[in-house]
């Protein structure tokens, strides 16, 4: 039978994400995004983001080895020395047996400290200020294909702000275009 264009939209949109597990910085960030820009899912209720820093005995990829996602939708990603998780429909309150599920070892083993953000806005505020951060040491943490697609892509979006001059009104013989 015939399905209507936006059934169809409707439909599409309210199916988790097709992703699980590793996504570098930018497809982290937009899937991210988009989840969160997503009205089909609750308000402040569509997951939560966390930061992880691993204990100083563990590199940050090693953590990563031990990070076995099974839901779709459920994301992770590095950023210098923290491991980023996006938990797809996962309560506040329910992030420890989440995380037991994902890492199999007792958490204070792995992370010493942990960062939690749960509302929409939080969110969307803390992946804009991680899609602005190159890390220094980027290719240390990454496969290298993917820092390299990473970087590629950072290059292409300005992340320096244009710092304001100072002019001086009625005193201008020349406009600069910019
Ligand atoms: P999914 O959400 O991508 O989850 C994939 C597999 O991860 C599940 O396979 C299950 O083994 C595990 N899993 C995910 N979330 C949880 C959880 O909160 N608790 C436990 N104990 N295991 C979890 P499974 O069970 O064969 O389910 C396949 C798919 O069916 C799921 O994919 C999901 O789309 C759907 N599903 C199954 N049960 C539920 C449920 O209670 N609620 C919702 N919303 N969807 C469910
Ligand atoms: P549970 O397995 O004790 O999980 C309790 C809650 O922990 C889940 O509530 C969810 O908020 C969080 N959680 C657990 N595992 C995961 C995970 O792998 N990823 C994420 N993002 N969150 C996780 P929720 O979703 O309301 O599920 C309630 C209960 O329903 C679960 O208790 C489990 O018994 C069952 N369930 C949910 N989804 C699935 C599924 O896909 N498969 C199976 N077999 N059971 C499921």
């Amino acid at each position: 039978r015939h399905v209507p264009a936006d059934l169809k939209q409707l439909q599409a949109s309210m199916q988790p994400l097709h992703e699980k597990g590793y996504l570098p910085l930018e497809r982290f960030c937009h899937a991210v995004t988009l989840l969160m820009n997503n009205t089909q899912l609750p308000e402040n209720g569509k997951g939560l983001l966390v930061a992880l820093r691993p204990v100083p005995e563990l590199q940050p990829q090693q953590a990563l080895t031990l990070c076995k996602m099974r839901r779709y939708g459920d994301l992770v990603t590095l950023i210098d020395d923290r491991l980023y998780l996006f938990l797809s429909s996962c309560r506040f309150n329910d992030l420890d047996i989440a995380l037991k599920y994902i890492f199999r070892l007792p958490h204070d083993e792995i992370f010493t400290n942990r960062m939690i953000w749960y509302q929409d806005l939080q969110i969307l505020s803390e992946v804009r200020q991680i899609k602005g951060l190159i890390p220094t040491d980027w290719h240390d943490v990454t496969p290298e294909s993917e820092a390299g697609e990473v970087i590629e892509k950072n290059h292409k979006m300005p992340v320096s702000r244009r710092v304001p001059e100072p002019i001086t009104l009625g005193n201008v013989t020349r406009e600069v275009s910019r």
